[in-house]
């Protein structure tokens, strides 16, 4: 059930980010709960894509929460590129459920090499961990790095530097 993706691209000056947010409902009646979301970055230089998978699995008793994330790079262009994932997790009130910021990681991600992570977290309240078997936002920023960069314009460069000159 994947529901509401909203998704927004961003360039920034060395790379792309890449920001989607969807809602997990009713883990309470079902084992778990996968999304697969692919997603270009359309980049002008270096245009790479990727594969994000996340797996939410009802929270039980003991209030441990385990939620393994796979971002994979799918295309072939053989140039490594740096990848970034942040990750929040709301209740329906707009609480977050975990106070640290889930964020992870690498540099030089080659075509199908993937970033693989499990977040662990305890839910203590028992009103947290029903808020979190009803429902859950989940917001995404994944930042692909290194793929392009601004022309740096060189102050010092012969043709500047010959302009300076004969204005002298
Ligand atoms: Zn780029």
């Amino acid at each position: 059930m994947t529901e509401n993706f909203e998704e927004t691209k961003l360039e920034i000056s060395d790379g792309h980010k890449v920001l989607f947010d969807f809602h997990v409902r009713y883990l309470d009646g079902k084992l778990f709960w996968q999304t697969v979301k692919d997603f270009d970055t359309n980049c002008r230089t270096l245009p790479t894509s990727w594969l994000f998978e996340m797996e939410i699995q009802k929270v039980p008793l003991d209030g441990n929460v385990s939620i393994p994330i796979i971002l994979k790079r799918s295309d072939t262009q053989n140039k490594p590129v740096n990848a970034y994932v942040t990750i929040r997790l709301y209740d329906v009130n707009g609480f977050r459920f975990f106070d640290d910021l889930i964020s992870f990681g690498r540099q030089y991600v080659k075509p199908g090499e993937e970033i693989k992570e499990n977040i662990v977290g305890t839910l203590r309240l028992l009103e947290k961990r029903k808020l979190f078997n009803e429902e859950i936002r989940v917001t995404v920023v994944i930042t692909i790095r290194s793929c392009h960069s601004r022309i740096v314009t060189n102050t010092l460069s012969p043709v500047r530097k010959r302009k300076l000159c004969s204005m002298m």
